[in-house]
């Protein structure tokens, strides 16, 4: 009867806010040490070739185990490396991580190995971005063409003629440009056919779209067409069952990432996944 009379949900509502916001300061705080203290780490999932089921790349995502927060998933971390700009620390090192890694992956176990790694916006816009993975690609060794860049759609399409110019500057030197979680976004198709990318990654929530029960999936479909016709390559993201494997394969997507094929494994663990798939076509 009390809360009746109270404003619908107020209550509530201030007191949740109070600890998001708790965390979220909590969590900047924690995130100021972290890099640091060797709490961050970087975990890979394989990028699939549809047609042949081998390994071409990998996708490198951020880990963050925290002694005060426990593990926090990058959908929450990363936003607040962004709004406190942090991430342009922590991307440098995830870049430099990565390349690192992905020199070891070529000698190891594939030659032609890719690494695809994510950047946020704030980081391109930072102004030493360009010269920053020019110098990384220089002292990792790793050729231009084995890198990828990963921005999601609606980070593209929000300052466009000056992410058309920053992203032309990097393809110039044989950085691959990727689009990530396409069709979440708001693209507009005009620009994205003047958007120097190489490849799309149709958003998991599509490929859910794909079940035993129902096939039909219109808009990986439209995407995977659309891709094509703008002479950039596929990724599908998030496969998870067989049946979904095969109606990508019929739609002739190049590539995939799913639990299907493996989670996202440390670096030992994927050259173990890679090693396997070359005794397969041995
Ligand atoms: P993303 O780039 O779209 O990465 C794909 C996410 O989907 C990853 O989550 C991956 O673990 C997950 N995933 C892959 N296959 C499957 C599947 O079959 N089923 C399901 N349910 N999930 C799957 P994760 O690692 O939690 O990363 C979440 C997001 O955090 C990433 O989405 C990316 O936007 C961001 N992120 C991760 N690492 C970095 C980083 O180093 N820098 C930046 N800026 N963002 C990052
Ligand atoms: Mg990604
Ligand atoms: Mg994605
Ligand atoms: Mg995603």
């Amino acid at each position: 009867f009390a809360q009746k009379l109270q404003p619908p949900g107020y209550a509530f509502y201030s007191s949740d806010m109070m600890s998001i916001a708790k965390r979220a300061l909590r969590m900047e705080n924690a995130l100021r040490t972290a890099l640091l203290n060797n709490e961050m780490s970087l975990v890979y999932q394989p990028k699939v070739n549809v047609s042949t089921g081998v390994i071409n790349g990998a996708e490198a995502l951020l880990r963050w185990e925290s002694p005060e927060l426990g593990f926090v998933s990058p959908v929450e971390f990363i936003p607040v490396a962004e709004s406190s700009g942090m991430i342009v620390a922590i991307g440098q090192w995830v870049l430099e991580s990565a390349c690192y890694q992905a020199v070891e992956f070529r000698r190891n176990c594939n030659p032609n190995f890719k690494i695809a790694v994510n950047v946020s916006i704030r980081q391109l816009y930072e102004a030493g971005f360009h010269d920053m993975i020019e110098q990384t690609l220089k002292t990792t060794g790793l050729p231009s063409s084995a890198l990828i860049i990963e921005l999601t759609e609606n980070m593209i399409m929000d300052d466009v003629e000056s992410n058309i110019e920053k992203l032309s500057k990097l393809r110039d030197i044989g950085v691959g440009i990727s689009v990530d979680d396409f069709g979440t976004g708001y693209s507009s198709l005009s620009y994205l056919q003047r958007f120097p990318i190489d490849q799309l990654k149709i958003d998991r929530s599509f490929i859910m779209e794909i079940t035993q029960a129902n096939v039909k999936a219109p808009i990986v479909k439209a995407i995977v067409s659309l891709a094509h016709d703008l002479e950039l390559s596929v990724v599908a993201e998030g496969i998870e069952e067989q049946v979904q494997l095969d109606h990508i394969r019929l739609l002739g997507c190049e590539e995939y990432q799913g639990y299907f094929k493996s989670r996202p494994v440390n670096a030992v663990e994927f050259e173990r996944l890679m090693m396997e798939d070359l005794r397969k076509c041995a």
